[in-house]
């Protein structure tokens, strides 16, 4: 390993002492979640009632109070992130045969929920100060790579319909939501935000997910709140909303006694058990954000002056709920990366690189994709930080 810094310690050895010295405790996951509150309580009422499953009080009040959180009108809850982000795709009319443009930097989820609907995940690239989708290349992009035909916009090469964009909030970190709306409304995409990491944050005073036709919630047991698994849709427009909930629940048309459905849905509701923890762990949505924008402030603490990189910090005019906290390598320092995070483990904390652009991944090899160099870059040099509430006192 090459020998960078003046007293002769590699860059692993320097972030590593730094940490071990200034952050404190760092073992255990990368993200775990935290029960402090009314978790224990509201599960055994699920199991004392008999109401554990698809029907149950806890599920309607997790809605009624995530909707509340957020600012949206409606919340539906589902199984899981993933589940959320197909449901909601196909809902505002993705169909078999379109593309969808997502970000070449996410969770694998964004684009398999685009396959899972049918349809082909188009890769754009991400900006280096948001790292999600910048609106201004966004629409250079469209105007230069598509084209209208009456109603629709077509993929130039593919001859395949664009109906769709999925952008994502990364690290918790919003993306220009208001700028991408005016985009989509431009050309006449349907706007689905992919805000599974970004609950509890906040751009231009607007919580995350808002922008778009609707926008998506993930409660893996890694994200800011976990209900088990779990995930949500939350939208402004009743109509979509009744849709979302048909669709999730197999689409049955309520009956006293009559097995009728009137299309193709899904199993997709949130159990009620899984919705018992969450409406406990909503209750502490304010306090473990806040834990985590003061993790932020102890990672400034301990690498706010050195000049291995720098510490990913919230973009103007947002506030982030710093659901992962990220350490940018100077780009020197990129080849190292491997090593860095090798050494990490090996002391015990456990850091994590960022996702490996979808656009190099098997099943997307094939897909339409925009130059991604910004994405390439900052999966080169990322470390994810040990990022768990009980960091933090
Ligand atoms: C976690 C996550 C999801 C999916 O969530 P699951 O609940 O794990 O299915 C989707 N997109 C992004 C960006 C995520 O981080």
């Amino acid at each position: 390993m090459s020998r960078i810094d003046t007293r002769g310690e590699s860059a692993a050895e320097v972030l590593i002492s730094r940490l071990l010295a200034r952050v404190g405790n760092l073992g255990g996951g990368l993200h775990e979640p935290l029960f402090a509150g009314n978790e224990r309580e509201y599960v055994t009422e699920c199991i004392e009632t008999g109401y554990v499953s698809s029907v149950g009080s806890f599920v309607t009040r997790f809605e009624k109070e995530l909707a509340l959180y957020v600012g949206a009108q409606h919340a539906v809850a589902v199984v899981n992130g993933t589940s959320a982000l197909h449901l909601a795709l196909v809902a505002v009319g993705v169909k078999p045969g379109d593309e969808v443009i997502v970000p070449a930097l996410s969770f694998v989820a964004t684009a398999s929920a685009v396959a899972l609907a049918g349809a082909t995940p188009h890769f754009v690239d991400v900006s280096s100060e948001t790292w999600g989708i910048d609106s201004t290349e966004l629409r250079a992009y469209v105007s230069s790579s598509l084209r209208r035909d009456d109603t629709r916009l077509i993929n130039k090469e593919s001859g395949r319909p664009v109906t769709a964009i999925v952008p994502m909030h990364t690290l918790g970190h919003p993306c220009d939501g208001e700028g991408i709306k005016a985009v989509a409304k431009e050309f006449g995409l349907a706007f689905v935000e992919d805000a599974a990491e970004s609950l509890g944050s906040f751009a231009g005073g607007r919580h995350t997910g808002l922008a778009g036709n609707a926008g998506v919630f993930s409660f893996n047991g890694n994200k800011t709140i976990t209900t088990g698994g779990g995930g949500a849709i939350v939208t402004n427009d009743a109509e979509l909303a009744a849709r979302l909930r048909h669709l999730s629940t197999t689409a049955k048309i309520p009956h006293r006694f009559e097995f009728d459905h009137d299309a193709v849905g899904y199993n997709y509701r949130m159990p009620n058990i899984n919705a018992a923890l969450g409406v406990a762990q909503l209750e502490q949505l304010p306090d473990l954000v806040e834990r985590q924008r003061s993790l932020h402030r102890k990672y400034e603490e301990a690498l706010g002056d050195i000049t291995l990189g720098s510490l990913r910090s919230e973009s103007p005019g947002t506030t982030s709920n710093y659901w992962l906290q990220a350490f940018l390598l100077a780009s020197g320092l990129a080849p190292q990366r491997d090593d860095i995070l090798k050494a990490c483990l090996d002391a015990g904390i456990p850091v994590r690189p960022l996702w490996r652009p979808l656009n190099t991944l098997t099943p997307y090899l094939q897909s339409p994709s925009a130059p991604t160099p910004v994405a390439e870059d900052l999966y080169s040099r990322v470390v994810c930080l040990p990022s768990s509430a009980s960091l933090v006192p």
